[in-house]
């Protein structure tokens, strides 16, 4: 069943002809403005290009720098644009295989572009959809018999956040400086961050709007999805301490959030679909599906200190273990009514497994500073330092493929002086 490219896909590579995700690139050293790509392997397709040579159907990609103009077309559109890269470029198809000026024109290496924002995003929204997440954090800051608040188990609890923040993965993150005020403090004082983390997340991009007043029902959630990205939610968790209560995050989240330049249709997760957790108590009908699933994406955070080659593998999760699905999520951000519009980005929450290596952020993994993680350097870690890089990856593994996301990866930059 799986199907071969003319294009070389290194073993283990995410983006096998069966991916066809969707992204925006330049080429570095020209001056054309960014335009919309798939990649195969390690090559870059230039879909405006493609659309010029008449080989793609419609005018999605002409003069666009972001995806907003061909996913705003639709589902129907997006099936029909993925098949027909699937067909140009399967092994047996000769048209541009053998055309080597045009493969030249419309094929680039990974190391010769830059990537760039997808979409705009006109919102962002950020859940606390893992239970074990939800339960870590209640056990550290408030009482362990009662971690979760009573709301918790009914509702997808989110926030809206700040989409001018969002950047593309590679871009470096300046540590914030805040309001900070340790326990034996009786007052606040302004200076960097301490406790600087991140958050191992997944995102929908939302492909479809909903008019302002109009709520999309559980069952018609999934079509309004797009596509998915990784997401690390950057988190300074002493000014979130500080300033939350009683309206929640503001400033500990919105210095950054990045997430990866590809976005995998849920076409393409299709074959990795699984069960969600059991939910109990049973949530409110409209956020019942009639038929309920999640995907199987293995998520790994990695950490690289300065000046060090190795990274360590410092988490290992699956967005599997979420307790919320995105169809609920979706469903529950428009059941008052809230329009999405195309390119609104929805993040699940911080992905925490069962196990203490499960957990997705230096908060948990660390236990709020208490459990120093060891890289190979034989360096510590309890928050993240200047110049770490964090990465996140996720892939899905079926029968002898394998796809996913690439990865999310960005530095800390020390704070402003
Ligand atoms: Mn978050």
């Amino acid at each position: 069943m799986s199907s071969r490219s003319f294009l070389l896909v290194p073993a283990g590579s995410h983006f096998p002809l069966e991916n066809i995700p969707f992204g925006v690139f330049s080429v570095q050293g020209e001056s054309s403005p960014p335009r919309g790509a798939t990649r195969i392997g390690d090559t870059v397709i230039d879909l405006a290009a493609l659309e010029q040579e008449g080989l793609l159907p419609g005018d999605s990609f002409r003069n666009a720098t972001t995806l907003n103009r061909f996913i705003e077309r639709g589902r129907a559109h997006w099936r029909e644009i993925r098949k027909t890269l699937q067909q140009l470029f399967s092994a047996e198809n000769e048209r541009i295989r053998d055309n080597t000026e045009l493969c030249a024109r419309v094929c680039h290496d990974l190391s010769q572009v830059e990537l760039h924002l997808p979409v705009t995003i006109g919102d962002y929204t950020d859940f606390y959809s893992s239970r074990e997440h939800a339960t870590n954090v209640g056990t550290m800051f408030r009482d362990p018999e009662n971690a979760l608040l009573p709301n918790w188990l009914h509702l997808p609890v989110g926030y809206n956040g700040r989409a001018s923040s969002v950047v593309v993965s590679g871009t470096d993150v300046r540590r914030p400086s805040g309001q900070l005020k340790g326990d034996r403090e009786s007052a606040p004082h302004f200076a960097p961050s301490r406790l600087f983390d991140f958050e191992i997340e997944m995102g929908c991009i939302i492909g479809k709007e909903n008019p302002l007043g109009e709520s999309l029902s559980v069952d018609e959630a999934v079509d309004a999805i797009f596509g998915m990205v990784l997401v690390n939610d950057w988190s300074a968790r002493d000014i979130q301490k500080w300033e939350y209560v009683p309206l929640g995050p503001f400033l500990g989240k919105s210095m950054a959030t990045s997430i990866s330049p590809w976005i995998v249709t849920l076409d393409a997760l299709e074959p990795f679909r699984t069960e969600c957790p059991k939910q109990d108590p049973t949530p409110l009908p409209y956020l019942q599906p009639r038929e309920h699933w999640t995907y199987d994406i293995e998520l790994e955070a990695h950490l690289l200190p300065e000046g060090e080659t190795q990274q360590t593998v410092i988490a290992k999760t699956n967005f599997r273990y979420l307790y919320w699905s995105i169809m609920q999520q979706v469903a529950h951000h428009t059941s008052n009514g809230c329009n999405l519009r195309v390119g609104d980005l929805l993040a699940s929450g911080t992905i925490s497994g069962p196990e203490p290596g499960s957990y997705g952020s230096l908060l948990e993994l660390s236990w709020k500073g208490t459990k120093p993680l060891t890289l190979h350097s034989g360096e510590t870690r309890t928050f993240l330092q200047d110049y770490d890089r964090l990465t996140i990856t996720g892939f899905c593994s079926g029968e002898g493929t394998r796809i996913g996301f690439g990865e999310v990866s960005g530095r800390v930059l020390p704070a402003h002086p």
